[in-house]
């Protein structure tokens, strides 16, 4: 058997391959590209094509593609073979260093919330140089940004990469100021935690709502859900156990550091996270992730689901987005120093990332809305739709002492003076204990734990690299002005804290309390999606991202009619496959079951037998509950209607949120209840039960 080490990477076109595969010339043109951003010459991009196709075919692959982020969510690809016609009909492979470089998908199909029109419908992808070339399922995967042809970023990939630059650059300024002029480049980077179900695939195929919508919309309780907390970190079951093996040993393959795997809360939910890494490339990898997480299930027999809320009654599917900045020479910018100099640094990073997220408090809650999220955030489950920062106890008192002018009383030993004192070592343990937290500081970065998990991670970090960037660059306007560095850089740390240090919350963000709490404090409480999308296109979110060249203006208004046209599609489609599923199969099961208790009854009858209470005890529950199944399927078929009138888009997903969703569950409440009264043999579908325990 080989061992990890000799196929980790394997299937990457990555630095150890391009150095045994290119010309040294080429090699170092493109690498240098790939460091300064710079443009790449057509002469070497076919050096490095016919590299790549060689390297592929040895691999075995027989098509290249464009591998791009739309603004679907998922990943888009179109495949073409490399072969070309030769004399007498034979073929060469061929692949040229235009194809590798841009590509000219016909997308007309894609989303692009007004960017495009029609007539113009044709985009293109350009490589990233910065994220390695891949073979997947038989095919070279050249990742690309990708484009209107007036220039309009189509993807997630594209604004991505422009926030990485704007921190880059803020990041750069602000090293400088401390004399830190070994530093070439800053990027942010990213440790994705990514939850998921694992369920019978003959089950799944039996519920028309996990197909259609990724999420039951119909299910009653069974008797055992989560409450024993026997599942989390619980032994792997054989069948997934082997389900993890493939995928782990696939990702590896592609280079994805995939290192952590383990049972949820939820029964049939797991998680893995991978190693952290430049934001863009761990963006690309959780794609892949995703998608091999979807594809190694079905063929074990097994579907992943990775909607926010596939079942009712037990937790949801999040994905933790851990994130920090990290220096080319290997230091992590949110990482307390050893000495005073190194801390005050630190300090100053901590209070940029306190101010951006209190000054953009609703960007970042934006960043995580949809309709399959709203089951999670602002609903009795992790974490609020309020965002507040953990901090831990001991940076809270070390930034206290430093606002109050008081000393920090670290057992009595310190004094905490910006840019004299030392920190004192706290063990990174003490950091993180707070998982109800949405932004929790985790000794030398912050876990961002809002994001659903069927998110691409792209737009929250887009805001958060984006508002950081703007931080720093506002830190920078005002030090580089500065006759005297180190007072002006305590009082700007103070100040900011003392200005931003209601966001700070270290308390448990499930209570009550809190919310009347924050409220008390000012913080923004946007519980649905639909209240949060328009802060997207509000003026302080335009001049955000159109002063750091992240979004333009039209980039932004697109975006924002993409997620609220997404969101109504999504409740419409939830809605209509309910109203389906009820008449065509929930009715009639109804029906049968009434048909059958009624024939029996009768039989009774004749047959002289009074005591008919056991059939007449279900029947009325049965006859009930019917008749109020089918007033609430009318008064979903109603909201339906006025919704799908509406004109206005913000409008329109007003009324689905308030007029459809409430609908859908009070359908879904009698349908729950006949579910939990009728045979078994008579429901149309697998329950609870099948679903969520049915993988042994
Ligand atoms: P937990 O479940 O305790 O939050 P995990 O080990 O599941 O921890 O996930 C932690 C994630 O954070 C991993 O992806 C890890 O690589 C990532 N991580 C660790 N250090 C950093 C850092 N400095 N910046 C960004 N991500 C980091
Ligand atoms: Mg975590």
């Amino acid at each position: 058997m080989k061992s990890v080490s000799d196929y980790f990477g394997s299937m990457v076109f990555n630095d150890v391959v391009m150095k045994a595969k290119l010309p040294d010339d080429v090699y170092r043109a493109l690498k240098k590209t790939m460091s300064m951003g710079t443009h790449l010459e057509l002469d070497i991009a076919n050096v490095v094509a016919n590299a790549m196709k060689d390297w592929a075919i040895e691999k075995g692959a027989t098509h290249f593609t464009h591998w791009f982020q739309p603004m679907t969510g998922i990943t888009a690809e179109k495949h073409e073979s490399f072969i070309s016609p030769a004399e007498e009909g034979r073929i060469i492979m061929k692949f040229s260093g235009k194809e590798l470089v841009r590509g000219e998908p016909d997308a007309s199909s894609f989303p692009s919330g007004g960017l495009r029109a029609t007539f113009e419908a044709r985009g293109y992808t350009v490589w990233d140089i910065t994220s390695y070339a891949f073979i997947k399922d038989g095919t070279l995967c050249i990742p690309t940004a990708f484009c209107s042809y007036g220039g309009e970023a189509l993807d997630k990939k594209t604004p991505l990469l422009r926030s990485m630059e704007a921190i880059n650059k803020q990041s750069l300024r602000v090293l400088k100021l401390f004399g830190n002029n070994e530093v070439n480049h800053v990027v942010s980077v990213v440790g994705p935690e990514q939850e998921y179900f694992l369920i019978d695939k003959e089950m799944f195929l039996k519920r028309p709502d996990l197909i259609f919508t990724g999420r039951t919309l119909f299910g009653a309780l069974p008797p055992k859900g989560q409450e024993l907390e026997d599942h989390y970190f619980g032994s792997l079951k054989p069948r997934v156990s082997a389900f993890m093996k493939e995928l782990d040993k696939e990702l590896w393959k592609l280079g994805i550091h995939a290192k952590t795997k383990h049972n949820e809360v939820a029964p049939s939910q797991h998680e893995l996270a991978p190693i952290y890494g430049t934001t863009n490339i761990a963006t690309d990898h959780n794609q892949l992730t995703m998608e091999l997480m979807k594809s190694i299930a079905y063929k074990h027999g097994l579907i992943c689901l990775l909607h926010e809320k596939p079942f009712a009654g037990v937790n949801g599917s999040g994905k933790h987005n851990n994130w920090s900045i990290a220096t080319d020479k290997g230091g992590n910018l949110l990482e307390p120093g050893l000495t005073p100099h190194e801390n005050a640094q630190f300090l100053l990073f901590l209070v940029a990332v306190i101010k951006a997220v209190d000054d953009y408090q609703d960007l970042l809650r934006v960043s995580c809305a949809s309709a399959g999220n709203d089951h999670r955030l602002g609903a009795n489950e992790a974490p609020p739709a309020i965002v507040s920062i953990f901090l831990g106890d001991e940076l809270t008192a070390i930034l206290d002492s430093i606002d109050t002018g008081s000393e920090y009383n670290d057992k009595g030993k310190l004094q905490m003076t910006v840019g004299v004192t030392a920190l004192p070592h706290f063990p990174k343990d003490s950091t993180d204990r707070n998982r109800t937290s949405p932004f929790a500081f985790t000794g030398n970065k912050f876990e961002f734990r809002m994001l659903g998990s069927s998110f691409s991670v792209a737009g929250p970090n887009i805001v958060l690299n984006t508002a950081v960037a703007e931080i720093l660059s506002q830190f920078a306007d005002v030090l580089e002005k500065s006759s005297d560095f180190n007072r002006d850089l305590a009082d700007l740390i103070k100040k900011t804290y003392g200005n931003h240090k209601r966001i700070i919350f270290n308390g448990n963000n499930y209570q009550e309390e809190w919310i009347s709490e924050a409220a008390k404090r000012g913080l923004s409480n946007l519980r649905t999606t639909v209240s949060a999308l328009p802060m997207f296109i509000s003026e302080k979110s335009i001049e955000l991202f159109t002063r750091h060249d992240v979004f333009s203006k039209a980039e932004i208004h697109s975006r924002w009619e993409i997620l609220t046209e997404t969101y109504v599609k999504t409740i419409n489609i939830e809605a209509l496959a309910m109203v389906d599923m009820v008449k065509t199969s929930i009715i009639t099961a109804s029906l049968a079951y009434q048909q059958e208790l009624l024939s029996l009854l009768q039989m009774k009858k004749n047959n002289g037998l009074y005591n008919s209470s056991v059939e007449e005890y279900v029947l009325k529950h049965i006859v009930d509950l019917s008749g109020e199944m089918v007033k609430n399927l009318q008064g979903l078929e109603k909201a339906l209607d006025i919704a799908k009138k509406e004109q206005d888009l913000q409008k329109q997903a007003e009324l689905y949120s308030s007029g459809v969703v409430p609908a859908m569950q009070d359908l879904r409440k009698t349908v729950d209840a006949l579910e939990s009264h009728m045979a078994k043999k008579h429901w149309p579908m697998p329950g609870y039960s099948d679903l969520l325990f049915g993988v042994i």
